[in-house]
C-alpha cells in the first residue's frame, strides 16, 4: 500500500497524460513487471549531469509525485536518491542489479556506460506492494498512455515496476522494496538494459524501446 492517496495518483496522472510513454510487460516468477520509458525525457541533456541537477530531480519528482531529499551512493559507487533512506539491502539490490547488467552488455560487446558511477537510482514511495494476483510487487502508479482501455488501465494510470527517466545522464525510477530484493535488482537491470542499449547500439535501442510494439525483459541475453 503506498502511502498516498487516490486523490494524489489522479492529480499526478494529469500532469503526466503530455508523456510518451512505453512500456513492457514481462512475467518474471510469476509476477509482471511493467517498465516505461519516458520519452519525452530523451533530450534531457546533451551533456552528462550530475545527478543532483534539477532538472533530473524535477523529472523524478513529476513522475513519482515525490521529493528525493536522501542522496547516498551504493557500496560500488551509483547515486541514489530516495524518499526516505535506502537499506543496505536495497542498495546492494541495486549493484546486483547493475553488476548482472554490465555483465551481460559485456557478453554482447557493448562497453559504454558500464560503471557503477554512471548510474543514477531514484528510489519512489511505491504506489502499491501487492499486484492482482497478492503477490508482494512494489510498483509506482504513472499515466496509462498507449495502455489506455487495456486490462492494465486502472482508469488513467496503470501500475509499472520501473521508469527511465533520461537516458543521459542515464537515470532510471524504481519503487522502494522492503523485501524480495531479487525483484529489486531484476528491475534495476531491466531498466538498465534500455540505457546501455542507448549508449551502445542505438538501432537496438530504437527497436526494443517500446514494448507495447513487441519485446520484453531481458532484452540482453
Ligand atoms: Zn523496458
Amino acid at each position: 500500500m503506498g502511502t498516498r492517496r487516490s486523490g494524489s495518483h489522479h492529480s499526478r496522472v494529469v500532469r503526466l497524460l503530455r508523456l510518451i510513454a512505453a512500456g513492457v510487460f514481462t512475467v518474471m516468477k510469476r509476477s509482471i513487471i511493467l517498465c516505461v520509458l519516458v520519452l519525452g525525457l530523451v533530450e534531457l541533456s546533451v551533456t552528462r549531469l550530475m545527478a543532483q541537477d534539477p532538472r533530473l530531480l524535477a523529472a523524478a519528482t513529476r513522475n513519482s509525485g515525490d521529493t528525493f531529499p536522501i542522496g547516498v551512493r551504493t557500496p560500488r559507487g551509483a547515486s541514489v536518491y530516495a524518499v526516505t533512506r535506502p537499506s543496505a539491502a536495497e542498495l546492494a539490490a541495486i549493484d546486483r542489479g547493475l553488476t548482472d547488467l554490465f555483465a551481460v552488455a559485456r557478453k554482447n560487446g557493448y562497453s559504454k556506460r558500464l560503471n557503477y558511477g554512471d548510474y543514477s537510482v531514484f528510489i519512489a514511495t511505491a504506489d502499491r506492494t501487492q499486484n492482482s494476483e497478492g503477490q508482494y510487487s512494489p510498483d509506482v502508479a504513472i499515466a496509462t498512455g498507449q495502455y489506455a482501455g487495456s486490462v492494465y488501465d486502472k482508469g488513467g494510470y496503470m501500475y509499472v515496476a520501473g521508469l527511465v527517466l533520461s537516458l543521459d545522464p542515464c537515470a532510471f525510477l524504481i519503487a522502494e522494496h522492503v523485501k524480495d530484493l531479487d525483484r529489486m535488482a531484476n528491475v534495476v537491470r531491466y531498466e538498465g538494459e534500455h540505457l546501455v542499449l542507448y549508449h551502445n547500439d542505438r538501432r537496438r535501442f530504437e527497436a526494443t524501446k517500446d514494448h507495447s510494439k513487441g519485446g520484453s525483459h531481458p532484452i540482453l541475453q
